[in-house]
């Protein structure tokens, strides 16, 4: 392990004394102490919105941060935009990869928070070899994602979304509009974690379906409600409505892909508020072209870095198979939008600088994550 001293001869000047890592009875703890009795830690914040200044803003009156925004994802080319900065915070589509994290260490950051529950964008391997810690913001409002997932799913299967487009145009004609009852549907949830749970407890309470889970680690609370646990292959063939609430790992990765969709149910329709890349896109557009599958309801989509967040309407999109996508008329894709709600935005605040706080001051940091979390199944 490193030494103090060995970090410290890697940073500029200018950040020694913000940025030194512990080593105690070989547990690395890390300090931002500042040379005064400041206690704020300086944090360059990529990715930002309006919004996420506004409630970061708001949130740091109880911290006193010294908070630097910049509108640019971090990626290796602004990578050195963070340059003296203890403390980076970043997104679901910046780039925390091995590259960036060297330069980010190189710089003199020891910490990167999430401000966001999922890390498939941080490479946690390089960055422990960097000694530089990862926070995450693990449930900021599982209720905000939970909600607007079925929120999708009423939506796509009563076509709200086209019975509004009509409207608007005076077109009052209802041909077309049969949807189906969600009451007595049977619906899938893989990964039952704090929003899947949710999302399951929700259509079985509250709109009497069946609910059928997939996870490595079954819920005995959700089993208790009536929820059935199968495999994953066995739940694709059983259920009319699949929602995904598993996380991006190496495991997860094209979840659903064409052999899957192969063995579905005629007619199933698919959410995905999780992470794009569980769904094989190119495979899900195949089976919507043949009419095997009933409906999608993406929040997320596999290549949405390039997309989300973004008013590209000025544009021309490159992306053909998001263009396709859109064209059909029952799919709906919104841009990663589930998280936003004011509670999730003020909780993500909080957690996010809360957890600079405890890094600067030395604390245990309990929304940490680390290359452990990269074991198979996680
Ligand atoms: P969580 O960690 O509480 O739950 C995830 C669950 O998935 C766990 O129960 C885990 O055992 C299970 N799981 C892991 N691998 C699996 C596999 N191979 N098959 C089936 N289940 C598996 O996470 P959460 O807070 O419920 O969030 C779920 C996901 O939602 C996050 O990973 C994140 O990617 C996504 N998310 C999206 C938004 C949005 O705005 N669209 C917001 C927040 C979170």
């Amino acid at each position: 392990m490193m030494s103090a001293s060995c970090l410290e001869a890697d940073l500029p000047t200018e950040t020694l004394p913000a940025a030194r890592s512990l080593v105690t009875a070989g547990v690395r703890r890390y300090s931002f102490a500042l040379p005064s009795e400041e206690t704020s830690v300086r944090v360059a914040i990529f990715g930002t919105k309006a919004y996420d200044r506004r409630f970061l803003e708001s949130a740091n009156r109880a911290f006193g941060h010294e908070l630097r925004f910049f509108e640019a994802r971090l990626d290796p080319a602004m990578a050195s935009l963070a340059a003296g900065y203890p403390a980076v915070c970043v997104f679901v589509n910046d780039l925390v990869d091995a590259a960036v994290l060297a330069e980010l260490a190189k710089g003199g950051t020891r910490i990167v928070a999430l401000r966001c529950a999922g890390y498939n964008n941080v490479d946690l391997r390089a960055a422990e070899r960097h000694g530089i810690a990862v926070v995450r913001v693990p449930a900021y409002s599982p209720h905000a994602v939970s909600e607007f997932t079925v929120g999708l799913m009423l939506t796509l299967d009563r076509q709200i979304h086209r019975a509004w487009a009509r409207v608007r145009e005076n077109n009052f004609a209802l041909d077309g509009l049969i949807g189906r009852n969600l009451h007595e549907r049977t619906v899938g949830v893989v990964g039952t974690g704090r929003i899947g749970a949710l999302v399951a407890r929700a259509l079985a309470l509250g709109f009497g379906c069946t609910v059928l889970a997939a996870d490595l680690e079954p819920d005995a609370g959700l089993e208790q409600i009536g929820v059935r646990y199968l495999p994953l292959d066995a739940l694709l063939a059983s259920v009319d409505i699949v929602t995904l609430h598993c996380p991006l790992t190496q495991d997860t990765r094209h979840l659903i892909n064409r052999e899957v969709l192969g063995r579905a149910r005629d007619g199933l329709m698919v959410v995905n508020t999780s992470r794009g890349a569980l769904i094989d896109t190119a495979a899900l557009i195949d089976a919507l072209k043949c009419r095997k599958l009933g409906g999608v309801a993406l929040d997320v989509y596999e290549q949405e870095g390039d997309l989300f967040f973004e008013d590209l309407s000025s544009e021309i999109v490159q992306d053909d198979i998001f263009q396709r996508l859109l064209t059909f008329p029952n799919v709906i894709v919104t841009g990663h939008q589930a998280f936003l709600t004011e509670e999730a935005l003020s909780a993500i605040a909080q957690t996010t600088l809360q957890s600079l706080a405890d890094a600067e001051a030395g604390r245990p940091l309990a929304h940490r994550i680390g290359a452990e979390l990269l074991r198979p199944g996680r």
